[in-house]
């Protein structure tokens, strides 16, 4: 589960990693009430007005601004609050905006003496362990430092027996070119980021930048946070962080009925009973020059209900030209199965092209049901062949 920046601000605070001062708003008039309170707390004389969306790349896309009077906060928040902000990270549509941030100005005096870094801490499933990524060159180019100066992004591993040693991270302080003062400070910075990381059942921890200012603090100036799902039933105040709005309606409403769904670009939407079958399926249908519209499992347990659920979900999306079920029987039966089927395209009177494939227990009982129904619906008992029907209606 992804969160906001503000979000992950908040739980880096928890663990003591500094972060600028900074209240969210979802009005203009909000936004230039929490400058005011942001002026008085911290002595800021200028503000940053920061769209909150799930995806990076906002200052790019026009979603990060600097305001050096209150009516810039209103005018610059009421221009960034519903916009449909394109970033590097969105789709082509963007996404739309209904909150900022509104945070104290941490480049104070002059930009020359900042100091931009880059840190991650990420789970590295390949090593089996959590890894930091960082770079003493952070900031909005990141992308272009991994490119042409990949030697300027190292890499730090963390043995789960020992954890985060003080070595490392006296070693990633070092790396960043610090003495002094901000040495000590960075250090202290990356014992508590890991700490919160790893209490926190994270998957990510982004921040970038981190930025040392001219008077030595080290602070979290963005924070691109990503939580384990399968954590999240013992963190349940990070559990409430979620944001429907930022998901995708279809996926949030097949969550509803623990449908595992996943909305993809195609257009033949696909209905299968198990993960591993549902991976083959959407492999078989790109081979055969169809796209699937989605991943979808309806589990072991794929009974009329079920069926007629996923039927509705795949129909709601407008991309779907055509739908192919496919469905192992192992404990479920398939004649069982194919009744489903036909109740569910009856009910939600069906128009699309529909090919089934049902294989296994009483594959061919549920052939023969499909065949005899009398809706429009195709039916096969080999996956080659379901595919082939498949090209064919789409043509
Ligand atoms: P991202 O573009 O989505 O990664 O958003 P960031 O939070 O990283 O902000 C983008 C850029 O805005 C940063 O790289 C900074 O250059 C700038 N920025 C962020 N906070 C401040 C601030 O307090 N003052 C000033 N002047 N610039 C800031
Ligand atoms: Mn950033």
């Amino acid at each position: 589960m992804n969160i906001h920046e503000y979000q992950g601000k908040s739980i880096l605070k928890k663990y003591g990693v500094a972060v600028p001062e900074g209240y969210v708003a979802e009005t203009p008039e909000k936004a230039v009430e929490m400058a005011q309170l942001l002026a008085k707390e911290t002595g800021t004389k200028f503000w940053v007005v920061k769209a909150q969306i799930h995806a990076g790349g906002r200052g790019k896309g026009g979603g990060v601004k600097l305001a050096k009077s209150l009516d810039e906060v209103k005018t610059l928040a009421g221009n960034i609050i519903g916009m449909r902000l394109v970033t590097p990270q969105t789709k082509a549509d963007g996404k739309l905006v209904s909150k900022v941030l509104i945070q104290q100005d941490v480049y104070y005096p002059g930009e020359s003496e900042i100091q931009e870094f880059y840190i991650s801490v990420l789970l590295n499933r390949k090593a089996g362990r959590n890894m930091i990524i960082y770079s003493p060159k952070g900031g909005m180019d990141i992308e272009k430092v991994a490119d042409e100066t990949p030697e300027l992004i190292f890499k730090e591993e963390i043995n789960p027996a020992v954890g985060l040693l003080p070595f490392q991270c006296a070693k990633i302080a070092y790396n960043y070119g610090l003495t002094g003062t901000a040495y000590k400070m960075m250090v202290k910075f990356v014992a508590s980021l890991y700490q919160a990381y790893v209490e926190s059942d994270a998957s990510l921890f982004e921040i970038n930048p981190v930025v040392k200012t001219s008077d030595n603090k080290i602070l979290a100036v963005d924070a691109k946070v990503a939580i384990d799902n399968n954590a999240l039933f013992r963190h349940l105040d990070i559990a409430e962080m979620r944001d429907l709005m930022e998901e995708d309606p279809i996926e949030v409403e097949a969550s509803k009925f623990d449908l595992n769904y996943v909305k993809l670009d195609g257009n033949v939407g696909c209905m299968v009973n198990g993960a591993g079958l549902a991976m083959a399926t959407m492999d078989i249908i790109k081979l055969s020059g169809g796209d699937p519209a989605n991943f979808l499992d309806v589990g072991g347990s794929a009974d009329a209900k079920r069926v007629e659920e996923a039927f509705r979900l795949i129909l709601k999306d407008p991309n779907v030209e055509a739908i192919l079920i496919n469905i192992f029987g192992g404990i479920v039966r398939c004649d069982r199965v194919a009744a489903g089927v036909i109740e569910a395209a009856k009910s939600v009177n069906l128009t699309l092209p529909l090919i089934v494939r049902l294989q296994g227990t009483n594959a061919v009982e549920g052939k023969k049901l499909i065949d005899e129904s009398g809706i429009k619906v195709r039916s096969a008992i080999a996956l080659q062949d379901a595919a082939n029907l498949v090209t064919e209606v789409l043509k």
